[in-house]
């Protein structure tokens, strides 16, 4: 289901200065809404569509031309939630940053309409792209859906050269296994083809988002599971690494990732 509006999108939150969204310091818009039920998400309150607030993009670019008075060099990151469920809106929002000249990231599970996502990639400077997994089938069992329109959105945005950042949320026996470092490394590897990898990020699975599920009434199937140890994110990462064939990854771990 696509959300469209001429004047805003449907908001679950903004944070106004963040470290972990992008590169430098970034205003963050975490757009309400996500198709996928990742059964890791640490931020189930975004899953509908309807909830959060409307907020006009004059309302949030105000915000961030405030924020960008005492940091003029602040980005903007639109996160969610799942933005491509409002691509034409948030392509809206990022079109009017870069008329004012702001830094652009969109942090995306990549799952959204080719063409809709398409039509917003001139406005993005980078992709925040998270891949929950390679494999088709590990991937609908963690989220689902497929990841087939995933894939080949990753592959259209390194084909108009997008600068990205993989990203992975490592979830102990689920999706570290050798045979999933070795696709992910192969993935990426494709995409360098393009020149256009930044950075591989491999984040623990955490469990920080737990009580938001028992708010909501719904049990996280992943409660159990327990996070991933520093050597076993070490060890998955250098697997990723060998595979994708990069000497240098800008690899640092980071406790939020959508
Ligand atoms: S982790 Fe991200 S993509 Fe997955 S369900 Fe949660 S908000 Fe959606």
């Amino acid at each position: 289901m696509q959300v469209t509006s001429r004047h805003g999108l449907q908001v679950n939150s903004i944070e106004s200065m963040s470290v972990v969204d992008g590169p430098g310091m970034r205003f963050v818009v975490f757009a309400q809404g996500c198709p996928l039920r990742c059964k890791f998400c640490h931020n189930p309150e975004t899953w509908g569509l309807h909830g959060g607030s409307f907020v006009g993009y004059d309302d949030l670019l105000n915000k961030l031309d405030q924020c960008r008075r005492f940091i003029p060099q602040l980005g903007l990151t639109i996160s969610g939630g799942e933005p491509l469920m409002q691509a034409r809106s948030c392509r809206e929002l990022l079109m009017k940053a870069k008329e004012r000249g702001v830094h652009t990231a969109l942090d995306t599970s990549g799952f959204g309409d080719e063409d809709e996502f398409k039509s917003l990639l001139p406005f993005v400077d980078v992709l925040l792209y998270d891949i929950k997994a390679v494999d088709s089938e590990l991937h609908i069992d963690m989220t689902g859906l497929s990841n087939t329109q995933i894939l080949k959105n990753l592959e259209t945005a390194s084909a108009h050269g997008k600068k990205l950042w993989i990203r992975r949320i490592l979830v102990p026996n689920v999706n570290d296994s050798p045979e999933e470092a070795a696709n992910l490394g192969s993935l990426i590897r494709d995409c360098a083809r393009y020149g256009n990898i930044e950075r591989v990020d491999v984040n623990p699975y955490h469990r920080m988002g737990l009580e938001k599920w028992e708010r909501l009434g719904v049990v996280c199937p992943y409660s159990h599971v327990k996070p991933p140890t520093q050597a076993a994110v070490e060890s998955f990462r250098g697997m990723v690494t060998a595979e994708a064939g990069l000497r240098r990854f800008d690899t640092a771990q980071r406790a939020r990732v959508s």
